[in-house]
């Protein structure tokens, strides 16, 4: 079965839980996919169309996919990982059950706004703190997901947001 993401750009889900989870979460894909400022997507669409990472499938770009571990991460509150470059997308599978739709919106577009970054070619996109705090201000100031929401649902479910708690 194939779920869109955005189907215009023949860009399916790859892997999901059920079929109920990936639909859902195709769903909530596309409309923070939306919610993007015009300029962001043209820039990940470009980006996409052209990998420029060896070894990957061009014709599969992005790899958006539900799993439950995330490919070389081994804390296991981590609930999305951006990779490749930003050509792929993992989120963990007990993560997007969790969140309701609208923080896990803002968890989608953090991590594409970590592929935005890498789209740019921007030199803080290098996996630092300071890429992290760069994807919190342009996703929750520029892109108007509420990232301080997210966070605070991840303590409530006892589910801390790694990268904030290593910074305190
Ligand atoms: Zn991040």
């Amino acid at each position: 079965m194939k779920l869109p993401l955005l189907a215009r750009h023949d860009i399916h889900l790859q892997d999901f839980g059920s079929e109920k989870q990936g639909a859902r979460f195709a769903a909530v894909f596309r409309d923070t996919w939306q919610r993007l400022p015009l300029s962001a997507r043209r820039a990940l669409l470009a980006h996409w169309r052209a990998p420029d990472v060896f070894c990957f499938d061009s014709r599969r770009s992005p790899r958006v996919a539900i799993v439950h571990y995330l490919s070389r991460v081994d804390d296991p509150d981590v609930m999305g990982v951006c990779r490749l470059k930003g050509h792929e997308f993992q989120f963990q599978v007990g993560a997007v059950a969790a969140l309701p739709d609208e923080h896990l919106a803002t968890l989608i577009a953090h991590e594409l706004c970590h592929g935005y970054l890498a789209a740019k070619k921007h030199p803080d996109a290098d996996g630092s703190e300071w890429e992290e705090n760069l994807v919190q201000e342009i996703n929750g100031i520029e892109w108007g997901f509420d990232e301080d929401a997210l966070d605070d649902y991840c303590d409530a479910i006892g589910r801390p947001y790694p990268w904030r708690a290593d910074r305190e």
